[in-house]
């Protein structure tokens, strides 16, 4: 087996890049936060989702395993206020919880689809919030013996004053907090910082479990805590998330995880930046929020898209424009002309004759070397893909001069399988239909466990029009072949 490539990530915790070194070696434990399932995934979520999905790719290219934790939030505020909207007043919890279970396993269905389409790895776990309420409540009752949190009509609340490294992940002033406040919300902004709550009592009208502090359901920072501590243990190598969950939510899954623990849950935390679009923050009444799907209704392909997220360095805002897609556009086909091109055999055509000549062997080992030198400080993918470009450009003047050999093609070729295993934007095409074909299979069986024929049968035809052939089976599973 070759060796390692070490890889350095920035940390928010130390606010500096540092090389990750796995706790097990060669074996990473990576933990995303994933969606909270009540509408369709934005350009800017799917941002995170992209940068995230690099970043696994670069570990699993460098030669490490990736056990990799994307949890689905299908309990929180929002899907609450949204699924019960059309409950009958008189429901009882029974009704409650499926109209909440209806609704996440809907939009679960279309985030796979998303998913599928741009061409991110699914995760080694992908654990549901209302599947793991057991651990939570006991997770909340190890912070109660331990003096951390505090029952309050109904609800607990964290006492943040009990941790004396709370606020370090945001840098919060310590000095400004109010002891004693506390805000029942999941989402609250910097100047707020209160006791959050771990556990909400259930109002009138809301699915509820049973606890032991009465009917209620768990709040949205404990999920995360609860998953991740379950799934990959109580020491990880990597979290992850965008940069506005870096407070209140990483800082209350680090109050929650330590406090419980004793000891440091995560040792890298890495978030990625905001997407503007047109130069402003994505709203619907700006006109400039979009989907994957708007993109997709404007003819737009979901991998110009991801090239163009994945162009950009995860750590600067990125600003969208359609125009950006066409740019993106451009520059994939360029890649996958270059690619046929070596995979044919070449003719001199005498045309770059006045061109330098390259070697290209020691050319693209040189290519590599930088390409990967990049990606490992800090996945800096605008230097990766300039020492690429850069190849290209030189190698197609070359093979104009003289016919690159058949070895030195396949050497070529070599290394775009290398480079698209991370970028994945210029695949064997049969290899990008086997893993599109497989993940639209699954978001399919998600929309028949929600009851959603319609979306079921157009995720079927979207697979038919593919060429495929399915065969669902008696025992529930599905097998498939090219028709
Ligand atoms: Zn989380």
């Amino acid at each position: 087996m070759s060796p390692l490539r070490p890889i350095a990530l920035y940390n928010t915790l130390t606010r500096t890049v540092d090389p990750v070194a796995p706790l097990v070696p060669g074996v990473v434990s990576l933990y995303t936060c994933g969606p909270t399932v009540y509408n369709f995934a934005h350009i800017g979520n799917l941002k995170t989702f992209l940068f995230q999905d690099l970043l696994k790719r670069t570990f699993l290219a460098a030669g490490y395993q990736v056990r990799h934790c994307m949890n689905i939030t299908d309990v929180e505020d929002k899907i609450i206020r949204d699924s019960q909207k059309e409950v009958d007043p008189a429901a009882g919890n029974e009704e409650r919880h499926r109209a909440m279970r209806a609704l996440t396993d809907r939009y679960t269905a279309f985030f796979l689809e998303d998913l599928a389409a741009l061409g991110i790895l699914p995760p080694s776990y992908s654990p549901k919030a209302t599947g793991h309420i057991p651990q939570m409540i006991s997770l909340i009752q190890e912070l109660e013996r331990k003096g951390l949190a505090y029952v309050r009509e109904g609800s607990v609340y964290y006492r943040i004053a009990g941790l004396p490294q709370y606020g370090r992940l945001a840098r919060l002033d310590r000095e400004g907090m109010k002891a004693g406040a506390s805000v029942d919300a999941d989402e609250y902004e910097k100047d707020a910082v209160q006791d959050f709550v771990l556990w909400k009592a259930a109002k009138p009208g809301e699915p509820w479990w049973d606890s032991p502090w009465g009917h209620g359901r768990p709040g949205w920072h404990i999920e995360c805590s609860a998953m991740g501590i379950e799934l990959l243990g109580e020491r990880i190598d990597i979290h992850s998330g965008g940069i506005d969950l870096v407070f209140p939510h990483h800082e209350n899954e680090i109050a929650q995880s330590e406090g419980c623990l004793g000891h440091t849950w995560v040792n890298t935390w890495v978030h990625g930046e905001f997407l503007l679009v047109d130069g402003e923050k994505m709203s619907k009444s700006l006109g400039n929020f979009y989907t994957l799907r708007d993109l997709q209704a404007k003819g737009c392909d979901p991998l110009a898209f991801r090239f163009t997220i994945q162009s950009n360095h995860y750590r600067k805002v990125l600003n969208f424009s359609l125009d950006s897609l066409k740019a993106s556009d451009n520059a994939l086909k360029r890649v996958r002309a270059f690619r046929k091109r070596m995979e044919e055999v070449g003719a001199p055509h005498g045309q770059g004759a006045w061109k330098e000549a390259v070697e290209p062997l020691p050319r693209v080992a040189q290519a590599r070397e930088a390409f990967w030198a990049a990606l490992a400080d800090d996945l800096n993918t605008p230097e990766a893909l300039a020492a690429l470009f850069t190849l290209i450009t030189d190698l197609n003047a070359q093979d104009d001069r003289a016919a690159l050999t058949r070895e030195e093609r396949d050497e070529v070729l070599k290394f775009l399988d290398e480079t698209d295993a991370i970028f994945g934007c210029w695949p064997h095409e049969e290899l990008r239909a086997d893993a599109e074909v497989e993940a639209l299979i699954e978001a399919r069986k998600r929309a028949k466990a929600a009851r959603d024929w319609a979306e079921a049968d157009r995720i079927r035809d979207r697979i038919k029009a593919m060429g495929i052939v399915l065969e669902d089976r008696k025992d529930g599973s599905v097998s498939w072949r090219r028709g």
